[in-house]
């Protein structure tokens, strides 16, 4: 087996009590890392920690917290640093499908909690780790985006949360460019349909039939690598290795792991 690349490193995981969260905390601990988990559910984020054990004391720290909350936030960065003494990478992966409806009968407070959550959240999860990234001289971003918003437009009803995910690309993309002089990269990925915990974050608000289009698969499916959803850890093989050196002259990038299937629709 090769060398862990994350030995005596730290890495903070937002939304790492579930799916895509949780197993990229796994991969980063079985690396050697630190993993400071931030989650608004402390059971998961719990139980993910104790997983953690059984793969090295004392590498998983959790902090139940909304990544919305500016403050809450801050007070679990300075808490990173403290227990761990740096921040090497975060992997801003917490994320909602909130609202799913007709635009027409959509609320502004309803379309607003989408974007808070997954652009509000992911805004802080990079503004928070530059002072800290600034001191170890450099470190590596990753958020997860979607093929929603991006290279997919078909999930009818989910308006806030396709630009919510574009605008994470967007984002990702500005602070790379300034933030590569500081030696922090920044890059995005886009996952197509992964079995995790999403579905529960859906707000339907039961006018979908006003708005549906009905869509056709091709034969064959409508996942051409795979044959059905793809897996958590998938995703989090590919978040690993842009937070690793592996990847140190990749920023910027925005990079889709859906087994093909936003080729099809
Ligand atoms: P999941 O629901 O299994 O895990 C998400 C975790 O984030 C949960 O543990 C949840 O408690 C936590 N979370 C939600 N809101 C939070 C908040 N405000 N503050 C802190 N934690 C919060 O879902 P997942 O599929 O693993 O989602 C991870 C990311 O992947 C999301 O950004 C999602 O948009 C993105 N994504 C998922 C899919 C998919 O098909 N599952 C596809 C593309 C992109």
């Amino acid at each position: 087996m090769s060398a862990p690349r994350f030995e005596g490193r730290t890495v903070i995981v937002t939304g790492a009590g579930s799916g895509i969260g949780r197993a990229a905390a796994l991969k980063f601990a079985e690396e050697g890392a630190n993993v400071g988990l931030f989650d608004l559910d402390a059971e998961r984020a719990e139980s993910v920690r104790g997983e953690l054990e059984a793969i090295r004391a004392g590498s998983g720290f959790v902090r139940t917290l909304d990544v919305s909350d500016t403050e809450a936030m801050a007070d679990a960065y300075q808490a990173v640093n403290d227990r761990f003494g740096g921040l090497d990478a975060v992997f801003a992966n917490a994320g909602i499908n909130g609202a799913k409806g007709p635009i027409e009968h959509m609320e502004l407070a309803e379309f607003q909690k989408t974007i808070d959550v997954n652009l509000g959240g992911m805004f802080l999860s990079v503004k928070l780790a530059i002072p800290y990234m600034k001191q170890r001289g450099g470190g590596s971003i990753v958020i997860t985006s979607s093929v929603n918003g991006n290279t997919r437009f078909s999930s009818i009803g989910m308006s806030p949360y396709s630009t919510s995910k574009a605008g994470q690309v967007a984002f990702a993309k500005m602070a790379a460019l300034e933030l590569a002089r500081y030696r922090i990269r920044v890059n995005t990925i886009c996952p197509g349909a992964i079995s995790t915990n999403i579905d529960e974050t859906t707000e339907e608000n039961g006018r979908m039939d006003e708005i549906a289009i009905p869509l056709e698969f091709p034969r064959g499916g409508d996942h051409p690598l795979a044959g059905s959803h793809g897996q958590p850890e998938e995703v989090a093989d590919l978040a690993v290795y842009l937070a690793s050196s592996e990847a140190r002259h990749v920023t910027g990038a925005s990079i889709t792991v859906d087994g093909g299937e936003s080729l099809l629709f």
